[in-house]
């Protein structure tokens, strides 16, 4: 089950994708992509959660 997307933490953008073995969120906008997932499925909550402290960073 996926859970819902961060919008990129870099330039907003929702256009975001899965790299084929799911371990990461790929920003098809601005080519960023997230943390590698440890475990399988994870990849969102890593993605996340970097989205999230970022937000809070730019203040
Ligand atoms: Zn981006």
């Amino acid at each position: 089950m996926d859970k819902e997307i961060e919008p990129c933490p870099f330039c907003g953008s929702v256009d975001l994708d899965r790299d084929k073995w799911r371990k990461y969120i790929e920003c098809k906008s601005c080519g960023c992509y997230g943390p590698d997932a440890i475990w399988p499925g994870t990849a969102t909550s890593a993605w996340n959660t970097r989205a999230l402290i970022a937000q809070e960073q730019e203040g």
